[in-house]
């Protein structure tokens, strides 16, 4: 790659959190304990470099319970799913690792709580994301998705005083206070959490992001197209007015991008694993480029493994190893 770049800008945090890591370690584990092949409903984080590794390692990817033999080992991806995925497992007596992120179950949680006091629940989200299909499954009788501030003008519910908002965790800060400043507008009375269902990771790589775009000509985000926080990172990046690229990893860089780009920015969504960083700059700094960090925040976030892949352990004499040791290996 010939180009006249001088400096590479890397935001940090980047790439993984504590959800999609604790995801991985929950397969690697349970192909540990358990022996392969374990199940995997849908993608067990929106990364296809993530999915092949765990593949290699004896890991099978479905769409459906369906396409898993009773009795099977079956993990629910890190996006989580609704009640009636966990109810078909059930009734195939299949053994159920949950990966689901904690604030995502949070998230499921509130809906749970809002429709049985009885209110119409506006859910901040992109009504096709694994993520949103799980959180309406609590409650789809009550629940509305919208992921736009205009959709609010055409929204209408049973009682406007009994109303309200939950996210998606993985959105843009921005566009979601506006949603959510249209309700309040709409509907004075309308109750959610004391901010929104945005999380941590997804807030630090965008503020992260909003630093770096100032400081470079392009930015490069390591990330799937179907990554929602990823594809956000770069929404962030062209409304500060910095042109962004989303890709998959060092091979989708074109040349043409680069073109007259002295500094260049790269960051990595919350699913996008370190290498695939590491292998882009290194391609970026051929000519002599130098890389420096800007770092937002610290990240010290940690979730515990699900108690069933404990017991799992357990049952069989295993002691699980440390997670640290485990990450690794992707
Ligand atoms: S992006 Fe946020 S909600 Fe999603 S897995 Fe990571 S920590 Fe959990």
């Amino acid at each position: 790659m010939v180009t006249r770049i001088t400096e590479i800008v890397l935001a940090g945090p980047r790439g993984f959190c504590a959800g999609v890591e604790r995801a991985i370690d929950i397969v690697e584990l349970a192909l540990e304990v358990c022996g392969p092949p374990v199940y995997v409903r849908r993608e067990i984080v929106h990364n296809g470099y993530v999915v092949d590794k765990l593949r290699a390692k004896g890991a099978v990817f479905v769409d459906e319970l369906d396409e898993a033999p009773d009795g099977a080992t079956v993990i629910f991806s890190a996006h989580g799913v609704s009640p009636a995925v966990r109810e078909e497992a059930d009734r195939r007596k299949l053994r159920v690792v949950d990966a689901t992120c904690p604030l995502v179950t949070k998230v499921h949680l509130e809906a749970i709580r809002y429709a049985r006091e009885g209110y119409s629940i506006v859910l901040i989200g992109h009504e096709d994301h694994d993520e949103v299909i799980g959180t309406l499954g609590e409650a789809p009788d009550r629940i509305i998705v919208i992921d736009s501030a205009a959709e609010v003008e055409r929204l209408e519910v049973p009682n406007p005083e009994k109303i309200a908002y939950l996210t998606q965790t993985t959105l843009s800060v921005d566009d979601t206070r506006d949603v959510i400043e249209a309700l309040r507008h709409k509907f004075p009375r309308i109750v959610g959490p004391s901010r929104d269902d945005i999380c941590y990771a997804t807030q630090n790589r965008q503020a992260a992001v909003k630093t770096v775009a100032n400081d470079v000509d392009v930015l490069l985000v390591i990330g799937a197209a179907n990554s929602s926080n990823s594809l956000r990172l770069v929404e962030v990046s062209q409304s500060a007015g910095t042109r962004a690229y989303l890709i998959n990893d060092v091979r989708d860089i074109k040349p043409e991008w680069l073109i007259g780009a002295r500094r260049v920015g790269v960051t990595a969504g919350a699913s996008a694993p370190e290498v695939l960083v590491t292998e882009a700059v290194a391609a970026l700094r051929q000519n002599g480029a130098t890389a420096r960090e800007v770092h937002v925040v610290d990240e010290n976030v940690r979730f515990a493994m699900p108690a069933e892949l404990e017991q799992m352990a357990r049952e069989r004499g295993i002691t699980l190893p440390e997670r640290t040791v485990m990450r690794q290996s992707i």
